[in-house]
């Protein structure tokens, strides 16, 4: 048995995908990940894509929250102008809870953000080093 990619090279271990043989250099170029090159290049795909979905997700409830902040913000300021209502502060308690949380789906979706450019960064220059492997 030889490496799939390099021939004249003696398999070191076994991609866990696939069940090909990968030599050192193959072994290396993925990263220690224990998949082939093409594997490899495969679960980058793959993870990038899970990423873009979970910014989209993310995107989604940034919007209901942010929606939800200035409704309340509106019925309390309504609340409080016409009627001097002490039920504006009930309004003004979800414009708080609100705007936390869409505080915190922001930093989630930048991290995620962070994370899906450095795997597609990655996954280019993968694609490149794979035609001098
Ligand atoms: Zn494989
Ligand atoms: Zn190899």
């Amino acid at each position: 048995m030889t490496c799939k990619f390099h021939p004249n090279q003696e398999p070191i271990a076994l991609c866990k995908r696939c069940d090909c043989g990968i030599c050192k250099s193959c072994v290396a170029f993925a990263d220690f990940s224990g998949l082939c090159p093409y594997c490899y290049l495969d679960s980058l795909k793959e993870k990038s894509r899970n990423y873009k979905i979970g910014e989209v997700i993310l995107g989604i409830f940034a919007a209901i929250f942010l929606l939800g902040t200035i409704f309340a913000a509106i019925a309390g300021g309504v609340l409080y102008s016409n009627y001097h209502d002490p039920g504006m502060l009930t309004f003004f308690t979800y414009v708080g809870v609100f705007g936390a949380l869409f505080v915190v789906v922001c930093i989630f979706a930048t991290i995620i953000g962070f994370k899906k450019r450095k795997t597609l960064r990655l996954l280019e220059q993968k694609k490149r080093q794979l035609t001098t492997l």
